[in-house]
């Protein structure tokens, strides 16, 4: 296998670092008017993590690419980490949500007529026949978290290491060698015993699963169809299957979570596998961008929910209306236009492009990596294989920080520089990890820049 030198991987970083303060005055001199009145700098903390020092501010957004206030262009294979997936400004979407805003109002605490449209379409993409508009996915998560403990009379939530499911205090916890732990660096519950909210077990694991629910006290397991937030962990096989089981066996509702892996295809994981669970979410990009998710429900639950009145038991049900009929205009218009066969057909064919000329990179230089994707979600990872479950990808991490040489945090700064590399040659991608996500007006030359600039950084790591 071939050997990255940490001492190479600092001084191409400095360069790097250097080159992209160097360029980009404008937001620089921005970043430090922001700091005075928002904190970190940034109006969402999430913006703070980009490489480089600082956030580059946005001029303007416009389908797959964004131009910053010093007048750089980039191909952006972040796409607000989702969120932007159908494409900055789409069309169509902007014309809906325009229409909606200018002439029939944003929010009247009434519906209007697109959300008969909206309800039956879900129920044909997701097979659930009920649902709820809410503005967040974070929020669809917690209501329907709620929800689950108020139906089955139990408290405890089961999650899988790993997982992320937005700020929703039962997700923030991590079993860390055995002990249930605050994810680091979230704010995370504040509970005395986080062990009497939430039971954390392992994906893939059918006999953990089986032992976990056993004791009859579980509401609800949540999970994502196949991970995403600790690096793509795709479902073996039959596990699904035995989820549903098991779920079903012990009285335990099973929430799916497709927010991010809805970059699988328009009907999502769950629609492509059929996967029946009782309460489905998505968010981010539904609304192509617009603050929208979905709740989804079967009927058992819905009727239960229709009992319960007065309806104002559930007030908190995805915050106070705020946009709520724009939400489901532009849910209209995204599924309608953009989260499609034929645009998800294009992205996909790109996105396995991408992976192939990831994978030739690995494969030519000998490097520990591997490259995994869903749909038109694209990673390749500092691992030898990828990992089968989310402790595996968390120890695999700490032990390549901890022990292995090449060590000594390699991952913090090689990760760092693959993004600042990126963004100097005109790439913005996802923060964090090494994720790129391919939109609907992405070409063949963008993935083709994307390879050719990584296979640029290995040659000088290893040249
Ligand atoms: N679920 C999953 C699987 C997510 O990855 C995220 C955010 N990354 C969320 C929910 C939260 O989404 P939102 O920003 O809409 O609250």
């Amino acid at each position: 296998m071939a050997t990255i030198s940490l001492e190479r991987v600092k001084e191409l970083l400095g360069q790097e670092n250097e080159r992209f303060v160097r360029e980009r005055p404008r937001s620089r001199a921005l970043f430090e008017e922001a700091k005075k009145n928002l904190v970190g700098g940034v109006p969402m903390s999430w913006m703070r993590i980009w490489s480089g020092g600082f956030p580059v501010f946005v001029e303007k957004a416009q389908g797959v690419y964004i131009t910053d206030v010093d007048g750089h262009r980039y191909l952006d294979l972040c796409l607000g980490d989702t969120g932007g997936l159908c494409g900055h400004a789409h069309p169509k979407i902007v014309e809906a949500i325009t229409d909606q805003m200018v002439n029939r109002g944003t929010t009247t605490m009434l519906p209007t007529q697109d959300c008969i449209w909206v309800g039956k379409e879900l129920e044909r993409r997701f097979g659930l026949p009920f649902w709820q508009v809410l503005m967040t996915a974070t929020d669809a998560n917690r209501m329907a978290l709620k929800i689950a403990r108020s139906f089955t009379g139990r408290q405890l939530i089961l999650a899988f290491n790993g997982t992320y499911h937005g700020s929703v205090d039962e997700t923030l916890v991590v079993n860390f060698f055995g002990e249930l732990i605050n994810v680091p660096g979230m704010l995370g519950p504040i509970v005395p015993d986080a062990t009497k909210m939430t039971r954390v077990i392992d994906f893939n694991d059918v006999d953990a699963l089986e032992q976990a629910l056993a004791p009859g006290d579980i509401a609800c397991v949540i999970t994502e169809p196949v991970m995403t937030n600790i690096g793509i962990i795709a479902p073996e096989k039959g596990y699904h299957e035995a989820l549903r089981d098991i779920t079903k066996k012990y009285g335990t509702l099973l929430l799916i979570d497709e927010t991010h892996s809805m970059c699988a295809g328009p009907r999502g994981v769950t629609g492509q596998m059929g996967l029946t669970p009782d309460i489905f979410v998505a968010g981010k990009f539904i609304a192509g961008g617009y603050p929208a998710a979905i709740l989804g429900f079967t009927s058992e639950l819905s009727d239960w929910l229709g009992q319960r009145l007065p309806w104002h038991n559930f007030f908190g049900f995805g915050g106070t209306l705020s946009g709520n009929a724009t939400a489901v205009a532009g849910i209209r218009a995204a599924l309608e236009h953009v989260i499609n066969e034929e645009n998800y057909d294009r992205m996909t064919r790109l996105a396995q492009r991408m992976e192939e000329g990831l994978a030739r990179i690995i494969k030519d230089n000998d490097l520990a990596w591997y490259v995994a994707r869903i749909g038109c979600r694209v990673e390749f990872r500092f691992l030898p294989k990828p990992p089968k479950n989310g402790s595996e990808a968390l120890f695999a991490e700490v032990d390549y920080n901890e022990v292995d040489i090449v060590t000594e945090g390699l991952t913090g700064p090689l990760d760092a520089l693959i993004h600042v590399w990126c963004a100097n040659r005109g790439i913005l991608l996802t923060p964090v990890h090494e994720m790129a996500l391919v939109g609907p007006t992405a070409t063949r030359e963008d993935v083709d820049h994307y390879v050719d600039t990584i296979g640029a950084l290995v040659r000088e790591l290893l040249g």
